[in-house]
C-alpha cells in the first residue's frame, strides 16, 4: 500500500537557470516548504539569509524538528507544465530532499490519487504559472488581432481619402461595396 505521495519536480536556480530534478514529498503535517541542507549545498543553490531565524515544527521525523531555520533558497518549481516561484526554508530533512507542506497543498489544492500516488495540478489558483502563461498568451493574441484590425481600418481610411479627391461620389460608393465583397462574388 502507498505510504507517501511524492512529486518528481524540477527546481530551477534563479541566477544561473540551471535545473535540478528532485523528488518532493507532499506532507500535510509540514507547516511550510522545505529543502534539505545537504541537498541545497550539494547542488549549489544560492543561500539567502533570513532576517529573523524561524523555528520549525513537524518536519519529517529524522531531522532537527524544532530546530531553527536561518536560510532559504528561491527557485522556480516545474511540474508537468506547472511553474511557480517558491521560497524553500533550508533545514536538515534527513533523507528527504524537498518537502511541500500544508500551505502549498492548500494553495494549489492538487488532485491526488491516493491509490496510485498520481498528482494532477487541476485546481490551481489563477495566479499559477501554467494558467498565467495561458492567459498572457490569450491576451497577446487578442492584442495582436486588435492591432491588425486597427491597422486595416487606418489603411482603409487612408485609401478612402486618396480616392475622394479624384473620383465621383457615386463611383466611390460602388468601390466601397466592391472592397467589402470578395472579388469572386463581383458581377
Ligand atoms: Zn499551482
Amino acid at each position: 500500500m502507498l505510504k507517501e505521495v511524492w512529486m518528481q519536480v524540477g527546481l530551477e536556480k534563479i541566477d544561473s537557470h540551471e535545473g535540478v530534478s528532485v523528488k518532493a514529498l507532499l506532507d500535510s503535517g509540514a507547516t511550510g516548504m522545505f529543502a534539505d541542507k545537504k541537498f541545497v549545498e550539494k547542488n549549489g543553490f544560492k543561500l539567502e539569509r533570513l532576517d529573523r531565524p524561524v523555528r520549525i515544527r513537524n518536519v519529517d521525523g529524522t531531522g532537527n524538528s524544532g530546530g531553527l531555520v536561518t536560510h532559504e533558497i528561491e527557485v522556480n518549481v516545474y511540474y508537468r507544465g506547472h511553474v511557480e516561484r517558491m521560497r524553500l526554508d533550508v533545514c536538515d530533512l534527513g533523507r528527504t530532499d524537498v518537502i511541500l507542506g500544508m500551505p502549498w497543498l492548500a494553495a494549489h489544492n492538487p488532485e491526488i490519487n491516493w491509490e496510485t500516488g498520481e498528482v494532477k495540478m487541476t485546481r490551481c489558483p489563477p495566479l499559477c504559472g501554467k494558467n498565467k502563461e495561458r492567459k498572457e498568451k490569450r491576451e497577446l493574441g487578442k492584442k495582436k488581432k486588435r492591432e491588425a484590425e486597427e491597422e486595416a481600418a487606418i489603411r482603409w481610411a487612408a485609401d478612402e481619402k486618396e480616392d475622394w479627391g479624384r473620383e465621383e461620389e457615386m463611383e466611390m460608393d460602388h468601390r466601397k461595396i466592391e472592397g467589402m465583397v470578395p472579388r469572386r462574388f463581383h458581377r
